[in-house]
């Protein structure tokens, strides 16, 4: 069956609006506001024909105008949705203040993506707001989102970023930028908080059931809904959080509405990747108190489950104390299901196959190690493969810090019976030699923000789509930074 020839969806567009059939308390009908002069800065055609569009049946400047909201593409019928959440621990009602959801494209396996755009002007959640965005932190998500799909993390994604031709005001004027976001959804647990707070059982029952349609469709809801969708937001949580543990990714907004039902990683504000190792690593400026450092994403990640489930509370049984129990439970299991995750994960990376009771203990050394030398997380577990294979230890692992711990690893290796170019070729799998690092990601930024010149932003985008791969191109991407980058700093809501 060819897509292409379907009069039906033009260019592609396939969207259904199944959010519009919930209660109408949860979202606004609005449109974007139009933006002076769209050109598309970034358009990522991979994308594109995963969801079915057809990047040639339209002119660039059509593909502009629908990705700055000037236009609606055929099906789409946009809204504001309405959430709630805390954030650094304080309740606030919020809602998209600057986002706007144009409707559920479905892609030729079925597959329903959201598309929203983000930046298209005031919305009734917008409070003092402008609803705006400028281009250099959208570019940032593009880029950020995008490295974290390639090294397999559960991620909404970006298809394009528009330049508006205006200019939005923050601290200094900056050239605005519409983002295109394509995710699985953007239920968040403010979703579920606003929902709760409506004091309306129906509603948060009917967004229960929205909710595991669209992300767990494959499981039997059963007799409790609220408790099947808990227990599958602990589960996913724990699996997304190991995982940016993993590659020391910093969310750095971690308040509830950033979290979202799907598992996947969401919004893109002031996150960054670590260099040197360290659990307190924070970036972003508004964290005085590290709330939302590298070490403690686990535990907030079960603190926000706990949120969900209060929310959940009424939905969960008919008897307060029957709910409350069947809450603490869910969310208890956080712990050991993340403890799970990052233990194999750690053992891939020390390439290990099998499991010993002292490997965690092995991995946390090793950890401690790096942070004791102030070495860097990404390019000392990409060196072991090296030293697998025979080689003598180069980079960081070449310090003295880490002798007695390679001594401790090596005869861990003979416990198991693969060989050297087996544990290598595991160890290259689960240690990416490249992350998008926060000098390389400035240097691209600043040149097409500054400069009009994607050229940078290109290569960077090329090199972290392939971050197992030691090529001759990324060699620049895998070294930290020198010392004069100093101490990286991130900025919010910008
Ligand atoms: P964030 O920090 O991106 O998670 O955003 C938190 C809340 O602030 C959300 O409700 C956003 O929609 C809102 N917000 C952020 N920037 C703007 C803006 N420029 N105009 C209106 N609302 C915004
Ligand atoms: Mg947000």
């Amino acid at each position: 069956m060819s897509v292409k020839s379907d009069k039906n969806r033009p260019a592609g567009w396939n969207f259904d609006n199944s959010y519009l059939r919930l209660p109408e308390v949860l979202y606004s009908r609005v449109r974007p506001v139009p933006v002076a002069r769209p050109a598309t800065a970034v358009f990522n055609l991979p994308l594109a024909e995963r969801l079915g569009l057809e990047p040639g049946a339209m002119a660039d400047e059509e593909w502009a105008e629908i990705f700055a909201g000037n236009r609606l593409p055929p099906g789409a019928e946009s809204i504001a949705q309405a959430y709630a959440g805390h954030q650094f621990g304080n309740f606030t009602n919020l809602g998209d203040g600057r986002a706007i959801l144009l409707g559920e494209q479905i892609a030729p396996d079925g597959t329903r993506f959201d598309i929203q755009l983000k930046g298209s002007g005031v919305t009734p959640y917008s409070r003092r707001g402008d609803g705006r965005a400028a281009l250099g932190p959208m570019l940032r998500e593009y880029i950020i989102s995008e490295a974290m799909h390639a090294l397999g993390i559960p991620t909404t994604r970006s298809l394009a970023v528009v330049a508006t031709g205006e200019v939005v005001s923050r601290e200094r004027a900056l050239p605005g930028a519409v983002l295109v976001r394509v995710a699985a959804s953007h239920i968040r647990v403010g979703t579920f908080e606003y929902a709760a707070a409506l004091g309306d059982r129906e509603t948060l029952i009917a967004l229960v059931r929205h909710t595991l349609r669209r992300h767990c469709p494959e499981v039997d809801s059963g007799e409790n809904p609220a408790l099947v969708l808990l227990v599958a937001a602990v589960a996913r949580q724990a699996s997304l959080v190991a995982k940016w543990m993993l590659v020391g990714f910093v969310h750095g907004v971690m308040n509830t509405d950033n979290m979202a039902l799907s598992g996947e990683t969401i919004d893109y504000g002031p996150c960054a990747f670590m260099d040197a190792y360290d659990e307190a690593t924070v970036f972003s400026s508004i964290d005085r108190y590290g709330r939302y450092a590298y070490g403690n994403q686990p535990p907030i990640a079960q603190w926000n489950l706990a949120r969900l489930a209060e929310s959940l509370l009424p939905a969960l049984s008919g008897e307060r104390a029957r709910s409350a129990a069947l809450a603490e439970d869910a969310v208890g299991g956080f712990a050991d299901e993340f403890r799970r995750h990052w233990e194999s994960g750690l053992r891939a990376k020390l390439g290990l196959f099998n499991g010993e009771p002292e490997d965690f203990a092995l991995a946390l050394e090793l950890l401690a190690a790096m942070r004791e030398a102030g070495a860097d997380f990404t390019a000392t577990f990409a060196s072991l493969a090296g030293v697998a294979e025979g080689g003598v230890p180069a980079g960081a692992l070449a310090g003295d810090a880490f002798r007695a711990w390679l001594g401790r690893w090596k005869a861990r290796l003979g416990h198991q019976p693969q060989s050297p170019k087996e544990v290598a070729a595991l160890l290259r799998k689960s240690n990416p030699v490249v992350i998008p690092r926060n000098h390389k990601v400035e240097e691209a930024l600043e040149a097409a923000v500054e400069q009009g010149d994607y050229s940078v932003m290109r290569r960077l985008l090329r090199v972290v789509s392939e971050p197992f791969a030691e090529t001759a191109e990324n060699l620049h991407y895998r070294l930290p930074p020198g010392p004069g980058f100093g101490v990286y700093r991130t900025f919010c809501g910008t």
